[in-house]
């Protein structure tokens, strides 16, 4: 039995030659897949194909971890690819189910076609009944596609995740290690836990994580995954941890970020301006940490209130976020617009926000819409309809 768990190519328009593509489709590792012109942006990790790949390997299963869309292969290349193995697993999204849907067609004409992901988690049910769909995974994956493939039976399979991450293997990687950047090439993109206790409307978490939302690797696993990974790639320049929300609680963060001392390499990571103390920043910034991702997302304290249930005080982000950049961190601030009931003068608030916090980077999207939140949920109560790819896609979705 041999297993492909594998980021197919999505081009746009669909089935082109790379050359002949307008956009072309970030998916696997990233929480809100959408396109972007070719050969711009940047790639995250798959992290979820990367653990299921270890975790089959180490149940001795025959499995091969293949991220396309970074190796930017062409179309016919990955359906020659896969035509050697019996079983092909696939994120599937909102931005990329036309695209998903090509993909599966031609695949299931020689392997059996598992789906996985966050589009796939939301309509399973509807999702197993094409032909083409051998089985439907929820949530996150890796010990599901094992008891799918050890059962050998195909239909929808409900949540099943690991209580104590740190039972699961390091993740694997290789020389295409290298391609995935964060800010530069060779950035170690590591997780310190998975999901996140809070609940945006807008947030994958709320939908791929069934229970134990939030749940931490302990300090110790932490700088085993990473002194591992810098070991075997050592040209790796900086880590960047690709949390959900990387800096819930005071002890083990300042841990971790002391026993990240000695790798003596920059560090980065998503964060809440308010899930920690100012204390516990500085210790991180003490052991190398150098830049820090935000998520403010908007300047209306209605909107983050009312609409996204984002749980944030505003002033007090603001406050936070200046004492941050006194203590010399690089801050990278993430902000959306075209939220439900926004008003012309709160996306204003919004720009004067992004204006008055001066941040070293920014990112400012549409808010993009997935499966299964509660924002794509109030959608279709509005709209009496599922939102389309294009709405799904916030680097799109500028017109909705
Ligand atoms: S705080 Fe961030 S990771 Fe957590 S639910 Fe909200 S958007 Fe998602």
């Amino acid at each position: 039995m041999k297993v492909l768990i594998s980021n197919p190519p999505w081009y746009v328009p669909t089935g082109v030659l790379r050359n002949k593509a307008l956009r072309m489709g970030i998916k696997a590792g990233s929480r809100w897949p959408y396109t972007d012109k070719v050969n711009k942006g940047y790639f995250p990790f798959p992290f979820n194909m990367a653990y299921a790949d270890a975790y089959l390997k180490q149940g001795g299963i025959d499995s091969t971890v293949r991220d396309s869309i970074v190796l930017f292969d062409e179309y016919a290349e990955f359906f020659e690819i896969a035509s050697n193995f019996d079983y092909v697993v696939i994120e599937t999204s909102a931005a990329s189910r036309e695209n998903d849907c090509f993909i599966i067609e031609q695949l299931a004409k020689r392997s059996k076609v598992i789906l996985v992901g966050l589009h796939a988690t939301a309509f399973a049910g509807e999702l197993i009944k094409q032909r083409e769909v051998y089985a439907v995974l929820k949530g996150e994956y890796e010990r599901n596609l094992a008891n799918c493939l050890t059962i050998g039976l195909g239909g929808v399979y409900d949540f099943d995740e690991w209580e104590n991450v740190d039972d699961a293997p390091f993740p694997t990687r290789d020389e295409t290690i290298y391609r995935y950047r964060e800010r530069q090439r060779g950035a170690l993109q590591v997780w310190a836990s998975r999901g996140c206790p809070h609940q945006c409307s807008f947030c994958y978490v709320t939908c791929f994580y069934s229970k134990n939302r939030y749940r931490p690797h302990s300090p110790e696993r932490v700088e085993g995954e990473i002194s591992d990974a810098l070991k075997r790639f050592p040209r790796l320049k900086s880590i960047y941890f690709d949390d959900d929300t990387f800096n819930i609680g005071n002890e083990r963060i300042r841990e971790i970020s002391r026993r990240l001392k000695r790798f003596n390499l920059p560090w980065s990571a998503m964060c809440r301006a308010d899930t920690c103390n100012l204390e516990t920043f500085r210790i991180m910034k003490e052991n190398g940490c150098v830049e820090l991702k935000i998520g403010i997302e908007s300047g209306s304290q209605r909107i983050l209130d009312d609409i996204i249930g984002k749980s944030l005080n505003l002033e007090n982000t603001k406050r936070i976020v200046w004492e941050l950049k006194k203590m010399g961190f690089r801050i990278h601030g993430t902000f959306m617009y075209g939220f439900p009931t926004e008003t012309v003068e709160e996306v204003q608030m919004t720009k004067n926000v992004m204006a008055e916090l001066q941040c070293n980077s920014k990112q400012y999207s549409h808010l993009g819409l997935l499966s299964g939140t509660k924002a794509w949920k109030q959608f279709e109560g509005t709209h009496g309809r599922m939102p389309t790819v294009i709405e799904s896609d916030g680097v799109l979705s500028k017109g909705m």
